[in-house]
């Protein structure tokens, strides 16, 4: 999981624009960041590691040459160290002029489209996604950058979002199944591509719709054009848990509100596991709308029960033993009084290993819930991600292993339930064979090459 942005204005600063939203999508991604911009001759790119708001100052973005189009990148790696190396986006030569790549995704295929461009005499420094893409479109013979995008496309299987900056223009493709989400708007005196809808925004850009699964966008200085490199399909992979998590609540993908459609998944886990409580407290934040939707159902009140330190990182200096001790409370703390003596549904989105939840149920349990009742918003995490969610190999999902009693055993919890597969796509509003939900169902749509498969499927009972 990565975010994308680009834009192009002849009226606004693409350089700040670009900032602020990769600052809005930072959520998809905290590792590293980087921008390229075009002045019209020349691509210039900047990347470092850390958040956005703390890698760049304003000198660094005066330093960039004056332009008027720029793509950006915020990385969540999935593999490889966190290294200045690996911030994106990634320069490349394209008939003897540098262009730029930033992606969102992960490959099926990676080796052989390696093996391909290592026979072509390509030496590789580390090969990632983006590096492989960018350089198959650096040896491909044909006359544009977007005929170059269409020919590599065919040739890619997985998952990708990406934008290209040429001197002059720049050009996005989503795969053909969807399976990452890309936006598409209209700013003052130009265009933006993001990600997320929510990054449109926050530039002042009016979304326009969806960039469509295997459609390509080309934004140039006089017009924007759009074109299918893929036929549209009637099998699409839409990532459910860019519903259910991934994505902020105040973005929206293939047209429905991911608030809304959080809210509708707390409903229908009420209707699935009903329970008499005192009050509905959220894992916050990514439990909170399906909170308030539980509560709505239920008509148990709704209450601020744990409250989440913002400022906190992935880059955080990871605590010592002591402070490890006290470890979820750094990030959340209990407001005692909404929960000591009562009967507590914890709502959260979502159990992947099983660590998360324990420290909250302990910490609920310790200033005094008489009852902790525990509702996932979403079906057990079975199945591991081989589309670029970082979901761990399978030996350590909890639900891979043990049955929704057991782990509700080993929560320590009065009761546990988890949505059902119906009751999350229900919640979605899309058709089941618009959304990839491999990780709760093991259907890869997208497929999984075998020695890729065995790198993280385990022994557990879904295997
Ligand atoms: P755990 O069960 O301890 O692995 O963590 C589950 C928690 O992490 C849930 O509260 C989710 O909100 C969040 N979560 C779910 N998927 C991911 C992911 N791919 N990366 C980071 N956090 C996640
Ligand atoms: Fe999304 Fe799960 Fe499919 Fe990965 S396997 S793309 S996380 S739904």
């Amino acid at each position: 999981m990565c975010g994308i942005f680009g834009i192009y204005s002849n009226k606004l600063s693409v350089v700040e624009s670009t900032y602020f939203g990769l600052f809005a999508l930072q959520h998809r991604g905290q590792e590293s960041a980087g921008i390229s911009i075009s002045n019209g001759e020349q691509v210039h790119t900047i990347k470092k590691v850390g958040l956005i708001s703390q890698v760049f100052t304003k000198e660094d973005l005066a330093k960039l040459p004056v332009g008027d189009m720029a793509i950006g990148h915020v990385r969540y790696s999935t593999s490889g160290s966190c290294v200045a190396e690996k911030a994106y986006p990634f320069a490349f030569m394209f008939k003897g002029t540098y262009m730029s790549l930033a992606n969102n995704g992960s490959l099926l295929n990676i080796k052989e489209l390696s093996d391909w461009c290592i026979n072509k005499g390509v030496r590789f420094n580390g090969i990632s996604d983006t590096e492989i893409i960018a350089t198959m479109l650096s040896l491909s013979e044909k006359d544009t950058i977007e005929e170059a995008i269409a020919e590599v496309a065919k040739q890619l299987k997985g998952a990708y979002s990406f934008v290209v900056l040429a001197p002059d223009k720049i050009v996005g493709l989503r795969d053909p199944f969807g399976i990452n989400p890309m936006a598409f708007g209209e700013v003052l005196g130009g265009y933006a591509i993001a990600s997320e809808d929510c990054a449109l925004g926050v530039v002042g850009a009016q979304y326009i719709r969806e960039v469509m699964p295997g459609e390509m966008v080309i934004i140039t200085r006089t017009s924007v054009k759009s074109s299918f490199v893929f036929e549209p399909q009637s099998r699409l992979a839409v990532c459910a848990f860019e519903f259910l998590y991934l994505a902020r609540p105040d973005s929206s993908i293939s047209g429905k509100n991911l608030y809304e459609a959080r809210v509708r998944m707390g409903r229908n886990l009420y209707r699935e596991h009903p329970v008499d409580a005192d009050a509905v407290i959220s894992v916050p934040d990514s439990g909170t709308p399906a909170a308030i939707g539980f509560s709505k159902e239920s008509g148990i009140s709704f209450a601020e029960g744990l409250i989440k330190n913002r400022y906190i990182g992935r880059t955080f200096i990871q605590p010592d033993q002591l402070l490890r001790e006290v470890g979820v409370r750094l990030k959340l703390n209990p407001i005692v009084s909404a929960i000591k003596n009562k009967r507590i549904v914890l709502v959260d989105d979502s159990i992947v290993r099983g660590t998360t939840s324990k420290k909250i149920v302990k910490l609920l349990r310790s200033v005094g819930a008489k009852e902790i009742h525990i509702r996932i918003s979403s079906p057990e995490v079975k199945w591991p991600c081989f589309y670029g969610i970082d979901t761990e190999s399978q030996d350590e999902l909890i639900a891979a292993n043990y049955s929704v009693d057991e782990i509700g055993r080993m929560l320590e919890v009065d009761s546990i339930g988890y949505l059902s597969l119906k009751g999350l796509v229900n919640a979605i509003h899309l058709p089941a064979n618009h959304l990839c939900l491999a990780c709760f169902n093991g259907d890869y749509p997208v497929g999984v090459p075998e020695h890729i498969k065995k790198s993280k499927m385990g022994t557990g009972k879904s295997s």
